[in-house]
């Protein structure tokens, strides 16, 4: 079996699946409110082709986990004939979605039934005022339902993952973490990259990971967690009430804080990443796609697509899509791509 390597010594074993470029949201730091140019039917991947990807790169390439992504993978209808399928090939493959939550109650049993052990649902806030001036949508209520559904589903660990935005959902960190403790999720904070379609980002009006710590410092103290991060993307911290002594106290629970943009971990970065219309990207930020389609559709054999995504990844840029250039410095270019048309 190969290996998905690249020059600099990284090995990619999580592959991060794109199912579909639309969304029923329109989040302001991913979607322009209009939408995007929607990819065509014929240039989507269908489920079959979506599986043969996910298993090429299993039995041959070394991929040890699946998540599948979008856009929004709920509306796929067939997401879980695709998790079914895959399954049915490899039963220990643990295989996870993200998803915005919306009309997960009704699908979560078939999902688990198919094969689905773990679910990240994004929720930025508990506000409907402040969920509809972040989404465009008001519809709070059913993310609220499809975390339930997830509940009741008795999936092992729900996490939730939350961006901030200054001046609309900063101040209401700590309230978040608050009903996520109380909720058994764990709440994962996201610092927002420049990944969004209006090219609105900016270093100074992001949320940084030390000043979500601060946030949090109202009502809480924050301890590294003790466990190893390895390839984790979201650092972890213990959560005590604020003014407790952490040596006596068991901890609320845990935090994660994934600071893509200031505390960087490519060195780390075990992803490979396949959108909707079937490229191979090795980064989120990369400047360069590979098409696997045209060989899926074409009679190319199961080895010499492993080949194309080998190569695909040999490639993969140092940090953020460049060898020399980070998130944050002037000569960073924003790929053309936004982040539901990638898959986050
Ligand atoms: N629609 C699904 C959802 O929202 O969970 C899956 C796709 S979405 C692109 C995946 C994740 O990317 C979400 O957690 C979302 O918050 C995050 N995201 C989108 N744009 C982002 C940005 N500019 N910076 C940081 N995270 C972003
Ligand atoms: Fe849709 Fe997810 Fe992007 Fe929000 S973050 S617009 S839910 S794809």
């Amino acid at each position: 079996m190969g290996l998905l390597e690249d020059r600099h010594g990284r090995v990619a074993n999580d592959l991060r699946l794109s199912l579909i470029d639309k969304c029923n949201l329109r989040c302001t730091y991913c979607m322009p409110a209009e939408g995007l140019d929607w990819l065509t039917k014929n240039q989507t991947l269908t489920a079959d082709e979506a599986v043969r990807i996910a298993d090429i790169g299993v039995r041959l390439l070394g991929i040890r986990e699946v998540r599948f992504t979008g856009g929004e993978p709920l509306v796929r209808r067939d997401l879980e004939h695709i998790i079914g399928s895959l399954h049915e090939a490899h039963p220990v493959l643990p295989m996870s979605i993200t998803t915005n939550g919306i009309g997960l109650e009704k699908r979560i049993d078939g999902l688990v039934a198919a094969g689905l052990q773990r679910i990240n649902v994004s929720l930025d806030t508990i506000c409907p005022e402040t969920f509809a001036e972040i989404t465009r949508r008001r519809r709070l209520p059913q993310v609220l339902q499809g975390l339930e559904g997830a509940k009741a589903a008795g999936l092992h660990l729900v996490k939730i993952n939350a961006v901030r935005m200054r001046g609309i959902n900063d101040d209401q960190a700590a309230e978040l973490l608050e009903w996520c403790l109380e909720q058994d999720f764990q709440l994962r904070f996201i610092e927002q990259m420049p990944l969004d379609a209006d090219h609105g980002w900016t270093r100074e009006g992001m949320i940084t990971a030390e000043e979500m710590r601060e946030l949090l410092s109202v009502k809480y103290n924050l301890a590294p967690h003790d466990e190893p991060r390895g390839s984790a993307p979201a650092q972890l911290w213990d959560v005590f009430p604020a003014g407790s002594d952490h040596a006596a106290t068991t901890p609320l629970g845990q935090v994660g804080i994934i600071a893509s943009v200031t505390e960087p971990f490519c060195q780390a970065c075990s992803r490979t990443r396949i959108t909707a219309d079937g490229k191979i990207r090795s980064c989120l930020f990369s400047h360069q796609e590979t098409d696997l389609l045209t060989a899926l559709r074409s009679d190319a054999t199961d080895q010499q697509i492993a080949e194309i995504w080998q190569d695909a990844m040999w490639i993969k840029p140092k940090a953020h899509g460049h060898d020399a250039v980070g998130l944050d410095t002037p000569e960073f270019v924003q790929p053309e791509r936004s982040m539901s048309a990638i898959g986050g």
